[in-house]
């Protein structure tokens, strides 16, 4: 049986259990966090500023409720720019028993740093299989994936060259990919193109907030390339209803492709994104419902059970997908 990484070490794939592969324990600024610690952070449903030091122990209590409905295992996308700390994701995992797998990456729609400006592709690709096969910010912990994003602005010129980079490192390694995508912006074509140009197996790619879009022709499109879907950011009301998002999962599991889909909710724990005020406008214009970890084994797989999806194929988009998606 192959094995998975995670902050607390190697695994067996078949130990990952029940899995929510797209949940971010703590999503933060690491150059503001760097330069300014005491800077606020907000809780994901809660419009109020938390303490630096109860960043951590918010994770705890998320990541307890999640064990206490049955997930085993998260996906923790949390590259560079969204506050990447593979020691505060293990003190979470130690605590509660979650079973982190961790990520390397860039988080970026456009900017990058002078460094990877200056730098190609294939040098940015050494860093992501430096983090891969040795480990990540001086541990030995290993990315079990890796992450780049394309958003609103496309895949422009910066863009690509962390796709290109992201290919590599998953070409000289076997690590899979998960492409942060915007369907409102046509990103996933061009992105999944890419991928194939530089050599990635379809099968390695996860094309993550597809399920942003209710259109199934755009979904079908991506599918026929082999790639995985994320129908992952249930709660995130602003990209897409709760309700269309059901509709949408409910019409591909009909068509088929269970064995393609991951189900997530994209929460946060914590986040400085925003003030808390913004975040309470945010809420009260109904940005954002039950937006939290809990919210896939609480309500989505429930209401999906009472509809119709059977135990396999709930056995196979929650259990059996990520260990495809990550050892094969
Ligand atoms: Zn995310």
């Amino acid at each position: 049986m192959a094995q998975v990484s995670t902050v607390t070490g190697m695994i067996e794939a078949d130990q990952l259990g029940t899995t929510l592969i797209h949940e971010h324990l703590c999503n933060r600024d690491e150059a503001v966090h760097n330069q300014w610690p005491r800077a606020g952070a907000v809780k994901e449903d809660l419009p109020y500023e938390v303490a630096p030091e109860e960043v951590f122990e918010i994770a705890v209590r998320e990541a307890e409720a999640a064990v206490a409905l049955g997930i085993k295992t998260i996906g923790e996308p949390t590259a560079m720019f969204l506050g990447r700390d593979v020691e505060f994701m293990r003190g979470v995992s130690e605590e509660t028993g979650l079973q982190v797998i961790p990520c390397t990456g860039i988080y970026t729609y456009d900017f990058l740093p002078q460094f990877f400006v200056n730098r190609d592709s294939d040098q940015i690709a050494d860093l992501f299989v430096q983090d891969i096969e040795e480990g990540i910010q001086g541990t030995e912990i290993k990315a079990a994936f890796i992450k780049c994003a394309a958003d609103e602005l496309g895949v422009n010129e910066n863009i690509e060259k962390v796709h290109r980079a992201a290919a590599r490192a998953s070409v000289r390694t076997g690590v899979p990919i998960m492409a942060h995508s915007r369907p409102a912006s046509n990103t996933g074509p061009r992105q999944i193109e890419i991928f194939l140009e530089e050599g990635v197996d379809p099968s390695k790619v996860q094309i993550a907030h597809t399920g942003d879009t209710d259109d199934l022709d755009y979904i079908e499109g991506l599918l026929e390339k082999g790639v995985w879907i994320g129908l992952d950011r249930y709660g995130l009301e602003i990209f897409l209803p709760y309700e269309k998002r059901q509709q949408t999962a409910k019409a591909l599991l009909e068509r088929g492709y269970a064995d393609r889909i991951f189900l997530s909710a994209d929460s946060v724990a914590t986040t400085d994104w925003f003030p808390a005020n913004v975040i309470e406008q945010l809420l009260a214009a109904g940005a954002a419902k039950d937006w939290t970890i809990r919210l896939v084994p609480e309500k989505v797989l429930p209401e999906l059970r009472e509809w119709g999806m059977t135990e396999e194929q709930e056995r196979t988009m929650m259990i059996e997908n990520p260990v495809r998606w990550l050892t094969t």
